[in-house]
């Protein structure tokens, strides 16, 4: 854990924590569990950090805290956003990660991707190294790396994560969302126009028609959602339907209103394989 609850109510980094100013009463940040935690200290090859001792049946986190096993990406995806709110609104250092998806854009010019390369060669985005410490990446350039990042990471330091994209700096739980979120985003009018999303969902039925693809997600809450692929695009969207349907992903791309039957439905529109990551360890969920 890098961030623990201090009596008083405020939250305090590991990197910030002094107990003389502090005091000595810390627990976990997680409000279904506040569990009594104990401070690590930092080494030369380590960064400090908060954890619970175990030792007794006071000083462990609860089944349902975020810090009680790994967590799944949809696990993970909640309890950011149940944290995130309350971080940042308590001040919590930000970081900042860098998302840039033009490369996975079958339209994107090459002479741009080039001269991108050029400039940071040895970088590759889609590689992120995770370490032991919390050095998160600077930067997230296909779906993969967003799945890797939200697996890899503490749900604490998840929640410090801003995604800037196009001049915009956004909580990372307000651009990766469930697709019954995003359909209500959409619907409300509270969707940035200009910003892609990071949906997720599991896909229900495939409809393969002359010029367009439609790809259902199971309804969730009664929304019905679609990802949408042009004929323009078919020859970068192999996948067959054997292997989207019945699988948990994550997509990326704008969204769109769309009517059916006099319901109000919500489209993703995806150009490529690209465009959809399946998610590790995925289970059905009940919502
Ligand atoms: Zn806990």
């Amino acid at each position: 854990m890098n961030s623990a609850l201090l009596h008083n109510g405020k939250v305090v980094t590991a990197a910030e924590y002094n107990p003389d100013v502090h005091g000595n009463r810390i627990y976990c940040i997680d409000k279904s569990c506040k569990a009594p935690v104990i401070y690590v200290a930092g080494t030369e090859s380590s960064v400090p950090y908060f954890k619970t001792t175990g030792k007794n049946e006071e000083s462990k986190h609860t089944e349902k805290c975020g810090f009680y096993k790994p967590l799944t990406f949809e696990e993970s995806i909640l309890k950011v956003k149940e944290y995130q709110a309350e971080l940042l609104e308590q001040g919590i250092k930000e970081t900042v990660i860098r998302l840039n998806l033009n490369r996975i854009d079958p339209d994107y010019e090459a002479k741009q991707v080039e001269r991108e390369e050029s400039e940071k060669k040895t970088k590759d985005p889609n590689e992120i190294k995770v370490k032991q410490e919390n050095a998160t990446p600077n930067s997230i350039g296909s779906l993969k790396a967003i799945v890797k990042l939200m697996t890899s990471y503490e749900p604490d330091i998840l929640a410090s994560i801003l995604i800037s994209v196009k001049g915009k700096k956004i909580p990372i739980s307000e651009i990766v969302i469930s697709h019954d979120k995003a359909h209500e985003l959409l619907w409300a009018d509270q969707a940035i126009d200009s910003l892609s999303y990071f949906v997720y969902g599991t896909i229900e039925q495939v409809f393969r028609r002359e010029k367009v693809y439609y790809i259902n997600f199971n309804p969730v809450r009664n929304v019905l959602f679609s990802l949408v692929v042009f004929d323009k695009y078919f020859k970068h969207f192999t996948y067959t339907d054997e292997q989207l349907i019945g699988k948990n992903i994550l997509a990326w791309g704008g969204l769109r209103k769309n009517t059916f039957q006099e319901k109000n439905t919500s489209e993703m529109i995806i150009k490529s394989n690209k465009y959809i990551e399946f998610l590790p360890n995925s289970k059905n969920k009940e919502m």
